[in-house]
């Protein structure tokens, strides 16, 4: 396999560059003091489009080419064969669009940003909205360069979701929608049912850090191939197979922040971390998708995370850690409070049962945008609208509790959202097979034994990297494809018992 192994060469300098680049950035987000702004943005600019260029450069093309030709015969299944297919798909997306409309939209995004951000927070969507239909243009542009067959979503799903069709999003979204919103209206009428005050009190930030360590440590978090630090925004980034960072952020009065962010970060890293070592510095280390990334970290964060037997284990030490705030909250009480529903307004503060409606809306009006059904100037009304009739209620402002709340559209990032939901449809699914393949494993969790579930996701999921495709994967693990029937259930199950419907 002497072009594959040229092939390899080639890219391995450009991931040592990537690396680099995200050394940088976890540096920026969690060390650097405020002056090193201006120098470390010019840094990563340099290395960025170092990276970029030699990606995209006509010997990555002729080396890919001959590769592909000494592959042709390869098994589907060998390294090689699978590494040809990935970059081959990264090198198409990289190449397809003219380099002066990914000039115009890093440039426009980047003014985005922050004429984004001020609109935000006066809550003013019409200074927000010639920018947005400057933005939305120019991914039409994107969509058409990189082609599709279908809907022009497609083309931007693909980016994020690989071979994943716009159709079947919205296949999967009916069906959710049709069982999920009058569920929703149920637990909203009985409300009552759970007292949220537990995880509302005040809680020592240095002993929320101490707690945390420990329970991501017990789950399977090796500090020697880890490290976690504080940051603003929470992430997980990683350097090699063998030194995946992840961050967290501290709410004194609100328990479940760090807590819950901590275990879905770990959640990432397990997924990057469990990459066959043979894949290290390879095109094929890390995840396959962000939808089977989230798959991950939702479910140790919510089905693990947040279950009755994973606080049978660990309960006991978080009052020991908070003994006046805790003391005389009973388990049963906690593990309800943990697990409240509400009337969310803002995406990332939703709770398991309201979250897919917050991101069927979004991937709707994305949609519609590209498509031109809804004009812009409509986008705040159609976003009241669908809020009115998901979660029944209508966002007191246009700010930061309402269609200006997220960054990703400012950043030109459509086509993302889905990812959020098909790796909570994922999670179900994959956990269901664990649990058939391996049925101890709650009784295992319950004595504080992690090891049977993460050995079952490292040998069925982490440790191919990106060899198969998100729906190939999905197919060789559960036997099928991603369907919302077993998160429907699971949320059915778990949620009547905790509102006692
Ligand atoms: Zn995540």
């Amino acid at each position: 396999m002497e072009k594959v192994n040229q092939l390899k060469a080639h890219l391995s300098d450009i991931i040592h560059l990537r690396y680099a680049t995200s050394v940088l950035g976890w540096d920026q987000q969690t060390m650097m003091p405020p002056g090193g702004a201006s120098a470390r943005a010019e840094q990563l600019a340099t290395l960025s489009k170092l990276a970029h260029q030699m990606f995209v450069a006509d010997e990555t093309g002729k080396l890919l080419q001959d590769a592909a030709a000494e592959t042709a015969d390869a098994d589907y299944d060998s390294d090689a064969a699978a590494m040809v297919r990935v970059v081959q798909h990264d090198f198409d997306l990289a190449t397809r669009v003219p380099t002066d409309l990914v000039e115009e939209l890093a440039r426009t995004t980047s003014h985005a940003h922050e004429i984004w951000a001020k609109a935000r927070e006066a809550a003013d969507f019409a200074a927000f909205a010639p920018t947005l239909e400057k933005i939305i243009d120019l991914k039409r542009q994107e969509a058409e360069a990189l082609g599709y067959e279908d809907r022009i979503y497609d083309a931007l799903l693909d980016q994020y979701e690989p071979n994943m069709k716009t159709a079947d999003v919205e296949r999967l979204f009916n069906e959710l929608r049709e069982e999920l919103v009058p569920f929703v209206a149920q637990i909203f009428d009985n409300l009552d049912a759970v007292d949220t005050a537990p995880i509302k009190q005040n809680f020592d930030t240095e002993k929320q850090k101490a707690f945390g360590l420990k329970v991501i440590e017990q789950l399977g978090y090796d500090m020697k191939r880890g490290r976690q630090d504080p940051a603003v925004h929470p992430f997980t980034t990683s350097f090699s197979i063998n030194d995946v960072r992840i961050t967290t952020r501290y709410q004194e009065d609100w328990l479940p922040a760090s807590l819950f962010g901590s275990i879905h970060e770990a959640g990432h890293a397990f997924y990057e971390l469990g990459s066959d070592q043979s894949l290290e510095g390879t095109w094929l280390a890390g995840g396959t998708s962000l939808g089977v990334h989230e798959s991950q970290s939702r479910m140790w964060e919510n089905i693990v995370g947040r279950s009755r037997g994973f606080w049978k284990v660990f309960y006991p030490d978080l009052q020991a850690h908070y003994p006046q705030q805790l003391g005389s909250v009973s388990l049963e009480a906690f593990y309800k409070a943990i697990n409240m529903v509400y009337r969310s307004l803002v995406r990332v503060e939703a709770d398991e049962v309201t979250y897919n409606l917050h991101i069927m809306l979004r991937f709707e009006l994305e949609n519609d945008l590209l498509e031109g059904k809804v004009a812009v100037k409509d986008l705040r009304d159609a976003w009241n609208d669908k809020m009115q009739s998901y979660l029944g209620i209508t966002p007191p402002d246009d700010g930061k509790n309402g269609v200006l709340q997220d960054v990703h559209w400012s950043s030109g990032l459509m086509g993302y959202f889905p990812t959020y939901s098909l790796g909570n449809f994922l999670s179900v699914q994959y956990w269901d097979k664990a649990l058939q393949d391996v049925p101890s494993i709650p009784a295992e969790i319950e004595k504080g034994n992690f090891e049977p579930l993460m050995t079952w996701l490292v040998e069925n999921i982490h440790v191919y990297g990106r060899k198969y495709w998100p729906a190939e994967l999905t197919e060789r693990v559960t036997g099928e494809a991603i369907q919302v029937r077993s998160f429907m259930r699971y949320l059915k199950d778990k949620y009547t018992d905790v509102y006692g419907l």
